[in-house]
């Protein structure tokens, strides 16, 4: 720790202790949090030597000669094209791993001595109209801090404006930040941006070996890294002197650490650019109502960018009433026909089940006995493929009965559907059509999502049924149909956040369809649902992700909930119920004695979390809401003290959580 101290320039340090006050963390938890594994170890700050790629003549004929559908190995032949690649040891350098590996069998790239500084730039495509005028809407940000929203729908090409931008801060002499929500979007992202600034470019993620991001960490420090491609941890790098920031997709609620140090990496990517007078974009088709509601009030600055690259608007999405069409495995009659028609016509289908397994419940048609979770308040969900009930919440997994354990009757049925159930059902009503089931389990770990990604590409899938991983960034150029395959749940959720996401995701997903080639066939997004005349559902699909937006801020503002109030979680688990809720009555006391407690920062609870028994413990909460921000955090420091010298704070588990986003 102590050899790091220097690395790291002072505005890093000022993030961390701001962070730590800000989420009423203990700093040495949030170094902690912040840097790489070696070094928080305290070993040597000393990053591997780089390696030094270089293209060669067999490279280049190559490169000439390459299908075009052999993309990744195009994006790193032309990125060597025009300057040595520098790869700090063991860094993913932005490239696909097998497809450098195989490049350097070839003997179309060989190790060089390095010494070339940045590469110049490769050629940019020309920028559509409305691209452009977002560019110049974007630049005409004043110079030093600013923050813009960028609303772009998807297949807008929002990444060749972060390019653009980027370009501009290497060209200053300053360095670039690019926050992703998701490990399987840094391929593809850092490929993009390898491509336009080869040597320059590294990427930073929990996918990564600790040795691997430690080397990427010191290139920043060193500045011999320029962009860096990230997710969440990648805010704390330590840039010498960051001209841009920006964070894609940032309504994505994976930018919210939810255990430990529990910062928003979007909050803080800004505080960042602000300390550097660097300029921060925010990038989203479907924006979180925060940072509409900053948009709104002038706070940031906002540009939109409403047509997509193809000319094509986005598909307009029809619902199919479950009360009319029964569904059978989760698929009704119209929607298989318009799959069939899809098929028939050479296009791409993607099933959308926000639901993992084969079926959420293991019922008893005698007795209805359904499988619980020993360990927690739910059900187990039925992984037929795995043989396996496994439960959602704390990951308790047992052979499934068969018998009921409760009457002893032989009739146990799977009730309800998840991807592998409608996985199934579709393979055994589209015999000989590849049906592919993306499941983050099944393609954790080397590089099956991307390979699978690329078979979707190339054709060679033609119905794909996924959960959410699917719904974000991934381009899927001869998708014709997207179909939802229960849009309800969100529907009858008592987070206040449903709504907004339930509209991110639709939008999202819908999206997919129809983006950049000429479908063969018009694009279709098909919806089933149980509510068919559910007034936010309609406003979503007549008038769009905006709309409803609106209606959901004027919402929030009557409720004085985010962002038009402010929120704090206190929360508690224990072996009894009494001890959680004991230990929080005690903290809601010390609370109304602050000042401004029960007045401008209102105490709700305590109560039994959503979900009371969750791994065997029990969970209770205690929440602060306020409707400025100030007063709030005026309280949390002293009352944290005071918490912490109770006695029941010792005997179970509690944690502070600032701008909860999950209330539960
Ligand atoms: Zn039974
Ligand atoms: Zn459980």
């Amino acid at each position: 720790m102590l050899d790091a101290a220097p690395l790291a320039p002072p505005d890093w340090l000022k993030l961390l202790l701001w962070a730590a006050d800000y989420y009423q963390h203990p700093v040495g938890e949030v170094v902690a949090a912040a840097l790489p594994a070696p070094l928080r170890e305290g070993r040597p700050a000393i990053g591997r030597q780089a390696r030094c790629l270089r293209l060669t003549e067999a490279g280049r004929r190559a490169l000439a000669e390459l299908p075009a559908r052999a993309h990744r190995q195009h994006a790193l032949l032309s990125a060597l094209a025009t300057a040595d690649l520098q790869v700090p040891a063991g860094e993913a350098s932005g490239f696909d791993a097998g497809v450098l590996r195989r490049a350097l069998e070839q003997a179309w790239v060989v190790e060089a001595d390095p010494g070339s500084p940045i590469a110049p730039m490769n050629k940019a495509p020309a920028l559509t109209a409305a691209q452009q005028e977002a560019l110049d809407a974007l630049q005409a940000a004043p110079a030093g801090f600013s923050v813009s929203l960028l609303e772009g729908v998807t297949g807008s090409g929002k990444t060749e404006l972060y390019l653009r931008l980027a370009e501009q801060a290497l060209r200053a002499g300053r360095q670039v930040l690019i926050l992703v929500p998701e490990i399987g979007l840094t391929p593809q992202l850092s490929a993009r941006f390898a491509e336009r600034f080869g040597a320059a470019v590294a990427s930073f993620h929990s996918g990564m070996t600790e040795v691997e991001r430690n080397d990427a960490w010191l290139a920043v420090a060193a500045r011999r890294v320029q962009v860096l491609v990230g997710t969440r941890s990648a805010v704390f790098a330590p840039f010498a002197d960051l001209g841009l920031v920006v964070v894609d997709e940032e309504h994505d609620t994976s930018y919210k650490q939810q255990e430990g140090f529990r910062y928003h990496a979007r909050d803080l990517a800004l505080l960042r650019a602000k300390d550097c007078a660097a300029m921060a974009v925010l990038g989203s088709a479907t924006p979180a109502l925060e940072s509409l509601a900053h948009a709104r009030s002038g706070r940031y600055r906002h540009v939109r960018l409403e047509q997509r690259i193809s000319g094509r608007a986005p598909p307009p999405a029809q619902l199919i009433d479950l009360n009319v069409h029964p569904a059978r495995h989760g698929l009704t009659e119209p929607l298989l026909a318009a799959i069939e028609r899809h098929l028939h016509a050479g296009g791409q289908c993607l099933l959308f089940i926000n639901r993992r397994g084969y079926a959420p419940t293991l019922l008893c048609e005698v007795c209805h006995w359904v499988a619980p979770c020993p360990r927690c308040d739910a059900r187990m969900t039925l992984h037929r493929a795995r043989g396996r009930l496994v439960c959602h919440h704390c990951g308790h997994e047992e052979v499934p009965p068969r018998a009921c354990p409760s009457c002893g009757g032989q009739r146990l049925l799977p009730v309800g559907e998840g991807a592998e159930r409608v996985e199934d059902a579709l393979r055994n009503r589209f015999p000989g059509r590849r049906v592919e089931r993306f499941d983050a389990e099944r393609l954790r770990g080397g590089d099956k999502l991307e390979r699978l990604l690329d078979e979707v590409r190339a054709r060679k899938v033609e119905i794909l049924v996924g959960t959410q991983m699917l719904a974000k960034g991934h381009d899927f150029p001869a998708l014709s149909l997207v179909g939802v395959v229960n849009a309800d749940q969100a529907l009858f959720s008592a987070d206040f956040r449903a709504m907004e996401r339930l509209g991110q995701l639709l939008t999202q997903v819908a999206g997919r369809a129809g983006r950049i080639e000429q479908a063969p066939h018009p694009a279709e997004v098909l919806i089933q649902t149980r509510e068919p005349q559910n007034p936010q559902l309609r406003l979503l699909l007549g008038s769009g992700y905006g709309a409803l937006a609106e209606q959901l801020l004027a919402e929030r503002a009557e409720a004085g909930l985010p962002p038009s109030g402010h929120l704090a979680l206190l929360r508690a688990e224990a072996a009894h119920m009494t001890e959680a809720q004991v230990f929080l009555r005690a903290a809601r006391d010390l609370a109304l004695a602050l000042p401004g407690a029960g007045s401008e920062v209102q105490l709700l609870g305590p109560a039994p979390a959503p979900m009371e028994r969750r791994d065997g413990r029990y969970r209770a909460q205690l929440l602060l809401q306020a409707g400025k921000r100030a007063p709030l955090h005026r309280l949390l420091p002293g009352w944290l003290d005071q918490i912490e010298a109770l006695p029941e704070a010792r005997r179970l588990r509690w944690s502070l959580d600032v701008d909860p986003i999950d209330l539960f």
